[in-house]
Parts: C-alpha cells; structure tokens; sequence
C-alpha cells in the first residue's frame, strides 16, 4: 500500500511492525509529515503482524518492497523464544547483507545516572554467532541431551565492519575506534576479527587512535567511566549485548535508535523490541524510532530536517517537560508527538 507523494519524493518500506511497533510509527511519521521529510511510504507487514494476515513471518511483498525502495523505517518485530519461525530481523540482515549495525548513545535528558554520553556502537550485522549453525545431538532417550552452535568470522567480513567503524569515525569527526573481542578464550572467531581490525587500522594512523578491549572488562569499564569511549566496533553477539548497555547508560531503551547498513540498502530501526507488555496502551516512547527516522535522514542527505527534528526532540522533553512514562512523565505516545509537532511548526 503506498502513500501519497510529496514532491522529489524519495520511495521508502514502512514496517509498522509488531507490539508497540504500529504506536510508534504513526507518531513518527506524523512528525516526518510535519518536518516536510520526502519519503512516499509502501506499508509492508512483517513479522507476527504479516503471520496473521498472510502466514509469512517476512512475506514475498515486503522483500520485493525492499529490493525497490533498498530503503525502511522498520518497527519492532517479535520473535517466539526457543522454537517457532527464525528471527525476522536476522533474516533481513541477511537478505540484503547489512552488515553494519550502527547504535548510537547520546544523552538526551541530563540528570541520569551519567551525564554528556555520546558514543557510537559498530556491530558486525550478519557473521559471528548469529549464524545459527546449531542443533542438538541425542543421547540415550534425551534427543535434545547435547546442545552445538558455530560462529563464523570471515576475514572479508571483519574487514569490511572495521574499515566500517574507521570511515564512519572519519567522517563523523570521531577520534578513536575500540575493537571489541574476547581473542583471549575464543582465539580464532574473535582472534581474527581483532588481527583484521587492527590491519585495517594502519591505513588510518594518525587520523583515527586505535585501542582494543576484551568484551567482559569493556562491560565494566562501559559502567565505571563510559567516557574513556567514542566508537567501538565489536562483533556481532557481543556488540547486540553492549548496545543494550549503551542504551541503558543514556537512559534506557525508549531512546536508543539503529541503522542497519549494506552496500546499497539500509534499514533503519529502534534498539527495543515490541515491548508486549504495554502494546496497545498508547504509552510507548516513540523517540528510539524516531532518532532512527532521523538517522534516516542523515542518510538521504537532509541532515537539515535531522537536525530540526532533534532539536524539536531536546525541546520537548527538556523544556516543554512533555515525556512518557519510562521517562517519568504522564504523556501518552501521540500527545508526546503531538508536542513535538507543535514545536516544528
Ligand atoms: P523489549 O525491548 O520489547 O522490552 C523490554 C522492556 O522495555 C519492556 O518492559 C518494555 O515495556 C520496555 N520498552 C521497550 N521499548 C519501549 C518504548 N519504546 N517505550 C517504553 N518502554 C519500552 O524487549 P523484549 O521484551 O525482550 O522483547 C519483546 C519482543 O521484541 C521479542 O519478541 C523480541 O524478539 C523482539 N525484539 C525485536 C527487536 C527488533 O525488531 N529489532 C529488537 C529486540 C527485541
């Protein structure tokens, strides 16, 4: 189902989503619509939402959608846990080979546990654990008596996500990478993810500074003095992990937005999932997705509208003190957009 086309239009897959996912991002385009952004929305379903209409978790129409568009606006999808269809958003990772996740943590509401963070998360998008090589061996009467999973690193995909985080920081006026690894136990599938990001790294000496940490103490230094950091590039089970923790560093979840970016598609979401336990209710923040829409914009050029749209963003909560419920406020989802659009105009 298409929209209407504003002007210069730019085609782009809207994925409402599951849970709180349909909430958000009728927010979120009403405040695109009130910043005047280009997009000429095709609505897909996906995930439980497209099971219901049409029996397919990730449906032949919303993968066509996005090999046209190679552009969305994805709300949160649900997974079943243990058994049931494969993880969605994994799929689509792997469909268009967007091998990068890129997770920025900004503070946007001082007066947290940690004031002025500002970090930026590079995860390896589609190798490592998440490959989901496993399967069980039986033993005796017990068919599931022995668990087995495989993780893949390629030297062609640590590659291309560390010359990723080294050209994002470059571009973006960031100083240092740290490689994320565990090469001290996992000595090959993380050993030569560090081994290939430290070689990329010579090509950007004296640009960018280069340090690298084991995940588990990165964890703990993350807590005790996150400022020490600036991007971090990590592979892809650990940096799914950190990036929760990030979000949590600034805030929690309702705030956190993500890129997934391949060669040439990029889609673009929350770090949250479908948040089942307060769908329906009209009281999701909708900021994560909209800080995606903005990071959106970033990437068809009209940092412009971005930019407004954050500052609308900083305005609301910090001045206007309009905020939902997981931020201490009492505003449901449409009147927190409600505000945010009335600043923009
Ligand atoms: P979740 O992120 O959905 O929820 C965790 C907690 O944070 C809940 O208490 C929830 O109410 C709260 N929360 C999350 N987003 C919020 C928002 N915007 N505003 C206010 N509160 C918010 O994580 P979960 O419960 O572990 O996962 C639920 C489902 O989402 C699972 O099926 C999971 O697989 C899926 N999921 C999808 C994605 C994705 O589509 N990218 C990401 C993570 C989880």
């Amino acid at each position: 189902m298409a929209t209407a086309k504003p002007r210069n239009a730019i085609a782009a897959t809207l994925i409402p989503g599951d849970g709180i996912g349909p909430e958000c991002t009728d927010a979120v385009v009403a405040i695109l619509d009130a910043v005047g952004a280009p997009f000429s929305w095709d609505v897909q379903e996906g995930g439980v939402a497209a099971v219901k209409a049409c029996g397919d978790p990730l449906p032949p129409a919303l993968l066509d959608s996005i090999r046209r568009t190679k552009l969305a606006l994805k709300g949160p999808l649900t997974t079943p846990v243990g058994g049931g269809f494969r993880s969605v958003n994994v799929r689509l990772r792997e469909e268009f080979e967007l091998y990068a996740n890129v997770r920025p943590a900004r503070t946007v509401l001082p007066g947290g546990r940690y004031e002025d963070i500002d970090l930026v998360l590079i995860r390896e998008n589609i190798e490592g654990l998440y490959v989901a090589f496993e399967h069980y061996i039986a033993i005796g009467d017990d068919p599931h008596a022995v668990a087995l999973g495989s993780g893949v690193n390629t030297r062609a995909g640590c590659h291309r996500i560390a010359k990723f985080a080294f050209d994002y920081a470059l571009k973006n006026g960031r100083k240092k990478v740290t490689i994320v690894h565990k090469a001290n136990v996992m000595k090959v599938l993380t050993g030569l993810f560090l081994d290939t990001a430290r070689d990329v790294a010579k090509q950007y000496d004296g640009k960018v500074v280069v340090d690298d940490r084991i995940v588990d103490a990165c964890a703990m230094q993350l807590v005790l003095n996150p400022w020490q950091f600036d991007v971090l590039v990590a592979t892809n089970l650990f940096g799914d992990i950190l990036s929760d923790e990030m979000a949590g560093l600034v805030g929690g979840l309702g705030l956190a937005p993500g890129a997934n970016i391949g060669a040439d598609t990029a889609i673009f979401e929350a770090v949250h999932g479908s948040a089942p336990d307060i769908a329906g209710k009209g009281i999701a923040n909708p900021t994560a997705l909209l800080l995606a829409a903005c990071m959106m914009l970033d990437h068809v050029d009209r940092r412009d509208l971005a930019q407004r749209i954050r500052k609308a963003i900083d305005g609301t909560l910090l001045e206007d003190k309009v905020r939902t419920g997981d931020l201490g406020g009492k505003a449901s989802t449409a009147a927190y957009a409600n505000a945010i659009v009335r600043r923009l105009s």
